[in-house]
């Protein structure tokens, strides 16, 4: 298993991009999130055609911005096969559809939406309200020989965590969403996460790198050179 950011930002970081992945798993290419960003960079660094299958974690811009450009760009300037939208539940499919109608009439042409049970490696953990009040979210976890766990927006870590503990052992590498404002109740404010860095690899993302406090001792991924597209 890879993972590879194409940004590291926060909803309004521009500079650092918005925050997505590109997840390799049993020889299968998972696009992580497609934000506002995301389609100029995956053209940019010639990895659009790496797309197969796309993970949504909720429907903010930062989040879905451009997946109507990128699914317009499979089809008429690919000219392959329809990306397979892996979707959580119904409710999140109908929300998915929605989005994408006004934009694209006809979704089915541009996408087929498969049930994500019917991937067993991957797992989506129910954020919802952990976010935003009343707003859906998720988080998902990957297995192979071991765990990637990639937080989505998220301003409540605890049952993330709790969840995790009661998951089989396994190496688990966690990506979370951090904020080092104490004010913002939407994301996880870095001193969150202090009960949790014994036993995780644990990386930060979704934040300007450049306000990072001195004590703050989660790592993150714009500093990791490999984990970056
Ligand atoms: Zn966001
Ligand atoms: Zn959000």
């Amino acid at each position: 298993m890879q993972i590879k950011f194409l940004g590291t930002g926060g909803a309004f970081d521009v500079d650092y991009l918005n925050s997505a992945a590109l997840l390799e798993l049993k020889e299968k290419t998972f696009l992580i999130d497609c934000g506002y960003t995301v389609y100029p960079t995956l053209v940019k660094k010639n990895l659009i055609n790496k797309v197969e299958y796309i993970l949504l974690t909720h429907l903010h811009n930062d989040h879905c911005g451009s997946l109507a450009s990128l699914l317009l760009h499979k089809s008429i300037i690919e000219k392959t096969d329809r990306p397979v939208l892996l979707y959580t539940s119904e409710q999140f499919r109908m929300q998915i559809y929605d989005f994408l109608e006004i934009q694209l009439k006809d979704p089915d042409k541009y996408v087929e939406f498969v049930p994500l049970e019917q991937f067993e490696a991957i797992r989506c953990i129910d954020t919802f309200g952990q976010h935003v009040e009343n707003f859906q979210t998720y988080a998902y976890i990957f297995e192979d020989d071991y765990r990637v766990v990639y937080s989505g927006d998220l301003g409540k870590p605890d049952s993330l965590f709790e969840k995790l503990e009661k998951l089989p052992h396994m190496p688990t590498c966690i990506f979370h969403d951090v904020t080092f404002d104490a004010e913002n109740t939407g994301h996880t404010y870095y001193k969150k996460l202090l009960p949790y860095l014994n036993g995780y690899d644990m990386f930060g993302y979704h934040c300007d790198p450049t306000k990072t406090p001195e004590d703050c001792p989660v790592r993150l991924v714009f500093y990791q050179k490999e984990l970056m597209a």
